[in-house]
């Protein structure tokens, strides 16, 4: 019997995950010829979203959950979540009800035609600022004009991959994430499904307009080094043009005579090269703290538990 993982990271989910429960499980009980598990990441949750995952896991066995020592982050969470996984294939999903699990069978349906990869595409976006969406669409053109590998809009992270992916994902072990763009990277055999994103069931995103614009950054930057080689660029125009303008002051100087003009023009030139160095230095900046946090080589997370299991970090990563 083949095996069907579901994971969903937590944080602060206690209002959404019994429902969130009660409907899948009518999911699992209907497709009973699959062996089910749920794996919950409490990702260092300050309400009862524990509690309630423990309780859930005392009446009915299908579900499992690892236990974060702090809050990682969504992206962190779903590695934790890829190496504790028990399945042939696994459904990411939100906690909060915006990945209808009424589109599960879809998913499941295509996974046996071969497709290794069936993610949900969102039709309409749900309950969003417009500076929000307008902002994300940006990023989107932005990171694929920088890329050669395809990047999906409106993609999130709502879907079923099969187990050669989870392997390749769990080689990946970066510890900031862009977990989005390495669904992408990877590669495999994709389908695409269509969704209507629903509201939030309860609480709120714990997204905002802030972390929204460090995914964008980390984004682009654990994807390309394009923004470097614009800065190369931008440094050799200006350098040429410096050029021609000096070519130009000498001629000057030498068929009309010096004067001690131009202050502006200095003032001008001196503040706009300036600007660019300090510019590309914040880009080489970004990347050297890419290279330093990694260099540091710790455990991407720290796990108390898997289930009742306390769990000591040498048999962290990877069981
Ligand atoms: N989440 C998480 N850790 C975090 C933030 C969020 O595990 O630090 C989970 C959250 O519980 C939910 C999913 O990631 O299941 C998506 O979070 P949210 O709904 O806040 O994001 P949005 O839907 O607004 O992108
Ligand atoms: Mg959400």
């Amino acid at each position: 019997m083949k095996k069907v993982s579901i994971l969903i990271p937590a944080y602060n989910e206690e209002k959404s995950l019994s429902t969130l429960y009660e409907k899948l499980k009518d999911i699992m009980d209907f497709h009973d010829k699959y062996l089910w598990e749920i794996l919950f990441i409490n990702d260092g949750s300050r309400d009862k979203t524990l509690a309630i995952i423990e309780s859930l896991r005392s009446k009915d066995s299908r579900i499992n959950y690892l236990d974060l020592s702090r809050n990682f982050g969504k992206e962190v969470a779903m590695l934790a979540g890829f190496d504790y996984v028990t399945g042939d294939c696994v459904i990411i999903m939100d906690a909060d009800l915006q990945h209808p699990p009424q589109l599960i069978p879809e998913m499941l349906e295509y996974w046996e035609m071969g497709y290794e990869d069936v993610y949900a595409k969102r039709k309409s976006r749900g309950k969003e600022s417009a500076l929000r969406k307008y902002l994300s669409l940006t990023f989107y053109k932005l990171l694929q004009k920088s890329t050669r590998v395809e990047v999906l809009q409106n993609v999130g992270d709502f879907r079923l991959l099969d187990r050669c992916c989870i392997n390749v994902l769990t080689q990946m072990r970066e510890s900031q994430r862009y977990t989005k763009g390495m669904f992408c990277w990877i590669g495999f055999k994709k389908k695409e499904i269509l969704f209507n994103q629903e509201d939030r069931y309860a609480g709120n995103s714990s997204f905002n307009l802030c972390s929204l614009l460090d995914l964008a950054v980390e984004g682009i930057t654990s994807f390309t080094v394009v923004p470097l080689r614009i800065s190369t660029i931008i440094g050799l125009l200006v350098s040429f043009i410096a050029f021609l303008y000096m070519c130009f002051i000498m001629i000057k100087t030498l068929v009309f005579g010096e004067s001690v003009q131009g202050f502006p023009t200095l003032m001008t030139v001196i503040l706009f090269l300036g600007g660019i160095q300090l510019l590309s230095l914040g880009i080489i900046g970004e990347y050297i703290g890419r290279i330093f946090s990694e260099t540091k080589n710790r455990p991407v997370y720290v796990a108390r538990k898997y289930n009742e299991t306390k769990l000591n970090l040498l048999c962290n990563e990877k069981m």
